[in-house]
């Protein structure tokens, strides 16, 4: 069967081509985002209609299309649903993706860097009042079994 590959500076992702396609189009019916609609067209492209492995380097896409980027919602949603394997590369081991541990970050987590004083200001500058809610502040952060982050996304809220 073959295999779609992810690669970033902290792991290697492999998941069952079949997975990824699955995943997506559910996404597609969902959402129905037309970028995610590329991305799927591109994939069977890229995979002669998934005859072949398709290997993509996170680096890469940065220079490719912009809904090529949609990949990394892939990766999570298909992490989420404990799809394929991944390759810690500070461990150097492979986890199955149910036993990645999973982190969701909350607005305020986002804005660590923010101290109370900031906060207040921007706070009175957008005259918001109570808790500050930053939209697409959100975000989801993977981690293996000994705590090496693995993958992150910054999930909008729209
Ligand atoms: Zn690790």
């Amino acid at each position: 069967m073959p295999q779609f590959t992810y690669e970033t500076d902290e792991a290697t992702f492999t998941f069952p081509y079949q997975d990824a396609v699955d995943v997506l189009s559910s996404n597609i019916k969902e959402y129905q985002v037309e970028d995610d609609s590329m991305l799927l067209t591109w994939l069977l492209g890229n995979s002669s209609n998934g005859q072949q492995d398709i290997a993509i380097n996170a680096e890469a896409t940065f220079e490719m299309e912009d809904y090529v980027g949609r990949i990394v919602y892939l990766i999570r949603n298909l992490l989420i649903q404990g799809k394929g394997t991944v390759h810690c590369k500070q461990c150097d081991r492979n986890i199955p993706a149910s036993n990645i541990k999973k982190k969701q970050t909350t607005p305020f987590d986002a804005h660590d860097g923010l101290d109370k004083k900031t906060r207040n200001i921007l706070k009175k500058e957008l005259g918001l009042k109570g808790r500050i809610r930053f939209p697409a502040s959100g975000g989801t952060i993977f981690l293996c079994d000994k705590g090496h982050e693995l993958f992150r996304t910054k999930d909008w809220i729209t």
